[in-house]
């Protein structure tokens, strides 16, 4: 296994570096891939804030789609009553 080097980001001296994201410096024992561990947390925590916006959202709007659907039916049904009526009328 190859084993490379890198500089730490904290004291600036050279380590070794197992290309694993929580391999530590050997001199100051500081994060070596620290700023890739605070992006990927960010990201994260990104992705977890927009799903409960998201679903947030949906819990807001459900109750109204519930709603819109409910009139749509009746609308629809009461459209079908009405275009029957006239069908029915005009036949006769
Ligand atoms: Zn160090």
């Amino acid at each position: 296994m190859v084993k490379r080097e890198i500089k730490c980001p904290h004291c600036c001296q050279w380590t070794v570096w197992q290309e694993q994201l929580q391999d530590r410096c050997k001199h100051c024992n500081g994060l070596l891939e620290q700023e890739k561990i605070n992006k990927i947390e960010a990201l994260a925590s990104q992705r977890k804030l927009k799903e409960e916006i998201e679903q947030a959202r949906i819990a807001q709007q459900n109750p109204f789609f519930r709603k819109v659907k409910q009139y749509t039916a009746t609308i629809f049904i009461g459209f079908i009553l009405v275009l029957t009526a006239v069908i029915v009328l005009a036949a006769g």
